[in-house]
């Protein structure tokens, strides 16, 4: 009889992963490496990756590496680096001391490739770019072989010391691979595999003006680093046979294996590190961390927790096939985890006047509010309460629809811990828009609860108006109009797609308790959504600046039903 597990289903490279772990690969050790280029920020695809490959290690009792891979002088830079190590330690993915640098590994690289060329695996080539591409055919042409191809390996050797030596300008002369030009895979007619670049390296310096390409260097910097399995995304996988194949030619520490994963692609979202520069560098957003960006530290900044990030990582789970992700899922992992670990606050965003006519002249109370109804050790705090309040215009309506069920001209609601209140009229402008809404309140109903037992539907949040602190709020929504922005034409502008309501910025009416709080608080707006104060714009002792983290409930999924 076959028995039944109640474990989880595993993921399928977990699946290669416990296949090698049982034919007793790698003596059973598991290493993973996470391998940014330091060319720009990390983005939530970057996420997910980091987290497969960290808790991929953890889960196996392995070990996971971050490495820088710098093998491009000229794209990359050391803010990159700093902002790449900030994130990736805030998300939570622990390298321990194993942080490296694929520049670090140049000499090695430099040595692999000489015996590349021992072995008579490896030519340099003088083709000009032009002919280059004319002699690697394409899918249905076979290639032809470089006049270089057939050099002795002492000429071959000559020329790469000479090439390193600096005696020949950029682009003169490539090493090459040598494969196969007629192979079916065009990525094995053989590869250029170090190129002359006369340029500073923000590591190595001066050092070299000869740089390894990335089909090369990569494989080597897994087996360097003895990874057992480099996970990456699935553009790769038509370079897997020459990784391979690298890895079979050179007497290398460790053979890695290289797995495939689809990359992750959000609705609402570009994740395109060029698209992402443009929209900093022509101002369309407030720079990479603007809150409305898919960055990491955008996400940091708008106030999303990273065990947020990681649910939704681990939710959407590991695929072999490219496919768009409902952005409503990242803001349901954010409003799931808010939910539970937030307290709650009173903010006004769109504020009317109440006046309550019969509360004695001059008098504050001091109501008991909870913080947290998810959370019983939350406790509670005092919110002075006064004659005078600010609600939210939208909780009134002086001639109400069906099922409205807050206030209106006749009606009784509850103020949240406070007080039933009846409105028995409204003041106006000039413009015929209410000004002032009238009530009375019943004393007997102090806390929120009617002694008699009689019931309101309506429980509205509210303000005192002479305690209230004016705030900058500012409400992001979605970066762009369209859901798949992979699938706007090549001859159309994405940024013609730039959602223009996605950042309003109102003042809005706080409690007190919320004017001294530090940069990074974190709370929700009872009724309004989750909101943090800003880590860069909010001062402690100026006027407070929140972001909106995520609204209550997914707004869009209304429109889209309407
Ligand atoms: P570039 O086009 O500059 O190479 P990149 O986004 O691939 O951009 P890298 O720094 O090379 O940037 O990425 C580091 C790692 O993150 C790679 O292993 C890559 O496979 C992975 N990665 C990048 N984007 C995504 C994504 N959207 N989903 C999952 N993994 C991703
Ligand atoms: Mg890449």
């Amino acid at each position: 009889m076959s028995e039944t597990t109640t474990e989880a289903p595993v993921n399928f490279i977990h699946a290669i992963i416990e296949e090698d772990l049982a034919a007793g690969k790698n003596g059973g050790k598991v290493i993973t490496r996470f391998p940014p280029e330091p060319n720009g920020y990390l983005h939530i695809g970057h996420a997910k990756a980091i987290y497969m490959d960290y808790l991929t290690a953890v889960k196996y009792g392995g070990k996971f590496n971050l490495r820088m891979d710098d093998t491009n002088p000229t794209k990359e830079d050391t803010e990159f680096v700093q902002s790449i190590l900030n994130d990736v330690k805030w998300l939570g993915a622990d390298w321990e001391d194993r942080l490296y640098h694929a520049s670090d590994y140049f000499g090695q690289m430099y040595n692999y490739a000489v015996d590349l060329i021992k072995q008579g695996k490896a030519y340099v080539c003088e083709l000009t770019d032009d002919e280059f591409k004319e002699y690697k055919g394409n899918l249905t042409t076979p290639g032809k072989p470089s006049p270089y191809r057939d050099r002795s390996v002492e000429e071959n050797l000559d020329l790469f010391t000479r090439m390193k030596n600096g005696e020949f300008p950029d682009g003169s002369k490539v090493l090459r691979a040598k494969i196969d030009m007629a192979h079916p895979n065009m990525h094995m007619r053989d590869p250029a595999i170090y190129r002359i670049r006369h340029a500073e390296h923000h590591n190595t310096g001066n050092t070299w003006c000869v740089y390894p390409l990335y089909d090369f260097a990569h494989p080597l910097e897994d087996a360097i680093e003895g990874i057992t399995h480099s996970i990456c995304t699935l553009e790769f996988e038509i370079h897997r046979p020459l990784y391979d194949w690298f890895i079979e030619n050179l007497d290398t520490p460790s053979k890695p294996r290289q797995i495939e994963f689809a990359r992750l692609a959000l609705s609402y979202t570009v994740m395109s590190k060029r698209k992402l520069r443009e929209l900093v560098e022509t101002h369309y957003v407030n720079g990479w961390d603007d809150p409305r960006m898919p960055t990491v530290c955008a996400f940091r900044r708008r106030g999303v927790p990273p065990e947020a990030l990681r649910d939704f990582c681990e939710k959407i789970g590991i695929t072999k096939f490219n496919s768009l992700t409902d952005v409503a899922l990242l803001e349901h992992c954010i409003r799931e985890n808010l939910n539970k670990t937030s307290q709650r606050r009173m903010a006004v965003m769109n504020p009317v006047r109440l006046v309550i006519d019969n509360y004695p002249a001059g008098q504050v109370e001091e109501m008991e509010v909870i913080n947290n109804p998810e959370d019983p050790e939350a406790g509670s705090r005092k919110v002075p309460f006064s004659g005078e309040l600010y609600i939210e215009r939208d909780d009134f309506m002086e001639e109400p629809i069906k099922q409205f069920h807050r206030l209106a001209p006749g009606k009784e609601v509850r103020l949240r811990c406070a007080y039933f209140v009846t409105c028995t009229g409204v003041e106006k402008d000039e413009n015929g828009e209410v000004s002032v809404i009238h009530c009375t309140y019943d004393p007997e109903t102090k806390g929120g609860n009617a002694p008699d037992g009689r019931k309101v539907k309506g429980t509205i949040h509210w303000v005192s108006a002479a305690h209230a602190v004016d705030a900058e709020a500012r409400l992001y929504d979605r970066l762009f109009t369209i859901a798949d922005t992979n699938a706007i034409p090549e001859d159309k502008d994405y940024k013609e797609f730039l959602n223009p309501e996605s950042l309003k910025i109102v003042t809005a009416k706080l409690e007190p308790s919320l004017g001294t709080v530090e940069p990074g608080f974190k709370c929700q707006f009872e009724r309004i959504g989750y909101f943090c104060a800003d880590e860069k714009d909010h001062v402690p002792g100026s006027k407070p600046v929140f972001n909106r983290t995520v609204t209550l409930k997914d707004s869009w999924a209304k429109i889209a039903a309407k």
